[in-house]
């Protein structure tokens, strides 16, 4: 069992209800602060900067590579997404849990720097459920939804990989579990 819980590694495909989850946990637990993303992603309709993401070019990307202020990052659906270095110890410096919300490259980057951050796989019910549930939520085109569907298969062989898996059947359950999770 790992004895430090400050830092917090949440992965699972896109679609299973990480955004949900963690907006549930913060707001329930002060303690908590989540990692906000550099991307070169498009906003989607209702996402503003600095609070969803750090939206950037690619070039502006690529410096922030090249200038090591990532403590990782990763190509997903053809965009670049990231982690800041500078808050991330800034808030763990403070005491706070530090949840980073990333894929699965990213997860083993984070694994490699920090072996005892605490990582778990969210996992969706099934296949198909989590195919409604990209669809319904209605952002991506259908060129993005089919990349996230197939990467998704690769990101669920990869659960095994991590501390804990936990199904997302029930959003409070799942918020439960993994909120007990982190204090063992
Ligand atoms: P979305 O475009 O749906 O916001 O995110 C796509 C995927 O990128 C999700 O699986 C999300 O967890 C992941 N992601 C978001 N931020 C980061 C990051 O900073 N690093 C990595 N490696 N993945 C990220």
């Amino acid at each position: 069992m790992k004895n430090f819980n400050q830092l917090i590694i949440l992965t699972g495909p896109s679609g299973v209800g990480k955004g949900t989850i963690i907006e549930k946990i913060i707001k329930k637990d002060k303690r908590f602060w989540v990692s906000i993303s550099a991307t070169t992603r498009k906003p989607r309709e209702g996402e503003v900067e600095g609070e969803n993401y750090y939206f950037l070019s690619n070039s502006q990307f690529e410096e922030m590579i090249k200038n090591d202020l990532l403590i990782e990052w990763a190509k997903f659906a053809d965009n670049y997404y990231g982690t800041l270095l500078k808050p991330v110890i800034e808030k763990i410096n403070k005491g706070f849990k530090v949840i980073l919300e990333i894929e699965v490259d990213g997860a083993e980057q984070i694994r490699k720097k920090f072996p005892d951050a605490l990582s778990i796989f969210l996992m969706p019910p099934s296949k198909n459920e989590l195919e409604k549930r990209i669809r319904n939520r209605g952002t991506e085109n259908e060129e993005s939804i089919i990349k996230r569907l197939e990467r998704a298969s690769f990101e669920i062989d990869s659960s095994k990989k991590f501390d804990h898996v936990i199904t997302n059947l029930d959003v409070d359950e799942t918020v439960k579990t993994i909120l007990e999770v982190i204090s063992l």
